[in-house]
């Protein structure tokens, strides 16, 4: 039984079971806030607690009294919602984005907004007009990105759950280097209405949790067909929690040649390859497989992503939404002074290169060109799954890396999604758990993708593994 003093350590299954008065847990959440808060700087808006506020009564609602924060591109209606973007100052969207709505019916406490890389470009929680996030590991290292916020406020327990949203690895990293569960699910799985849209056919909603049941709970609630996002799936949403614990005798991982060559880092080559030899003794069988596209994801990536980025940005006007800057001069100047000030460094860039592709006479020469390649990286993975049941792969080739130390260099910052990429851009989910840690007590985390809403898959192979391992439990010492 845990007392008062480390309630805040509790996650939802914790809670659950053993009935936690969840009064008590917000309580000690926000001692946690208010002495870590400042070191890790998770936050954007810290949670709003009302003292006077009587506790809801106990209902039967799947996360009840839970407290779940957001990353700052999802809309809460009323709340200032910036995407960590100066552009978006004072904007308070009108609606709640579609998970807010099932989050709120489902009883969950929305438990303050995280930081983000602006727009979700980025790989650090460095490109944010609020300042970086820390690692609560190591608060010298970055927390990773774009979620980092919300891997951060999970991995330091100043929260109990946290939603993020991943277009090419922004859940799976940071969690990875923030010792947390984060899942990606399968694009149309959870409705994209009301996420504040980066490219729109790479993102997708999704948990950041202590423990694989959390991200199962949280998935039951967020995920569901949704009308008001035309790409939304409908298709039937399993119980999630249902698949956690079952024997993992007769599945067969893959491992793709393409993901172990060169680039690796030795610690997480060793945590991983720990973690195959632990599996085998579950009972699963590993084969080889090959993702021979996989060389150009990055590359295919960057095309596609920018391009779909630099459209979706085109919104942010100084007229419809947040900042203005208004020379007096008439519309274009106003339209120019804004978006100058409004947007950040890489925001820029990628509007730029974005722009670039799209443009007539590069049209067919990189952005065609990439939308084939993509079809040939979604192929490789539908003969794969011919085969297997699902991919282990590192989920980055580095534990998290040095405040500052990619900012400058923009393509070794993309590179730290080699290894996630490619699961958006064939539409299929994929999770990241805690695997172990380098001598610096840094998280590494290992990646198991599977075919379109598999996600079951995932979670039976991810509990067998994290039944047999404790590096959930292992907390920062912050
Ligand atoms: N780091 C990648 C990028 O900068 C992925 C970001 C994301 O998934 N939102 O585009």
């Amino acid at each position: 039984m845990n007392n008062n003093n480390n309630l805040f350590s509790l996650s939802a299954k914790d809670i659950i079971t053993q009935k936690t008065d969840p009064k008590s847990v917000i309580a000690s959440l926000t001692e946690r806030i208010n002495k870590v808060e400042d070191k890790v700087k998770a936050f954007v808006r810290k949670p709003k607690i009302n003292p006077a506020a009587k506790p809801s009564p106990k209902t039967n609602q799947p996360l009840w009294s839970i407290a779940v924060s957001i990353k700052d591109n999802i809309c809460v209606e009323g709340q200032l919602t910036t995407c960590a973007s100066k552009i978006l100052s004072g904007f308070h969207p009108p609606y709640d984005a579609e998970v807010i709505t099932r989050l709120k019916n489902a009883g969950a406490i929305l438990w303050g907004k995280t930081n983000m890389d602006e727009f979700a470009f980025g790989s650090s929680c460095e490109n944010s007009c609020y300042g970086p996030t820390s690692n609560p590991h190591n608060l010298d290292c970055v927390p990773g990105g774009s979620s980092g916020g919300s891997a951060a406020a999970v991995a330091a327990d100043e929260t109990i759950m946290s939603i993020g949203s991943d277009t090419g690895g922004s859940i799976r990293q940071p969690a990875s280097f923030c010792g947390v569960v984060g899942l990606k699910p399968t694009y149309g799985r959870v409705s994209r209405y009301g996420l504040i849209a980066f490219a729109s056919s790479l993102d997708q909603i999704g948990p950041l949790t202590k423990n694989v049941y959390d991200s199962a709970l949280l998935l039951n609630t967020i995920a569901g067909y949704d009308h008001k996002d035309s790409t939304s799936a409908d298709i039937k949403v399993p119980d999630f929690t249902k698949s956690l614990g079952e024997d993992i005798k007769n599945i067969t991982i893959g491992l793709p040649e393409e993901y172990f060559t060169k680039g690796i880092n030795r610690e997480v080559k060793i945590a991983v390859d720990t973690a195959i030899e632990l599996l085998k003794k579950k009972g699963a069988k590993f084969i080889p497989v090959k993702l021979p596209h996989t060389q150009y994801a990055v590359a295919v990536y960057y095309i596609i992503a920018t391009a779909e980025a630099s459209s979706n940005l085109a919104r942010f006007d100084g007229v419809q939404y947040g900042y203005r800057k208004d020379t007096g001069q008439g519309l274009i100047p106003m339209y120019r002074a804004t978006r100058g000030e409004g947007f950040g460094e890489e925001a820029k860039r990628r509007i730029i290169l974005g722009t670039y592709v799209l443009s007539s006479g590069y049209y067919d020469a990189y952005y065609l060109r990439a939308q084939k390649v993509r079809t040939l990286i979604k192929k490789d993975f539908d003969d794969a799954f011919k085969t297997i049941d699902c991919i282990l792969t590192p989920t980055s080739p580095t534990p998290a890396f040095k405040k500052g130390e990619k900012l400058k260099t923009p393509l070794a910052m993309y590179l730290s999604d080699i290894y996630t990429i490619s699961a958006n851009l064939a539409g299929i989910p994929a999770i990241s758990i805690p695997c172990g840690f380098t001598k610096n007590n840094l998280p590494i985390g290992l990646q198991l993708i599977a075919k379109p809403f598999a996600e079951d898959t995932l979670f039976k192979i991810a509990s067998a593994y994290e039944a047999e391992t404790n590096w959930c439990k292992i907390k920062p010492k912050l």
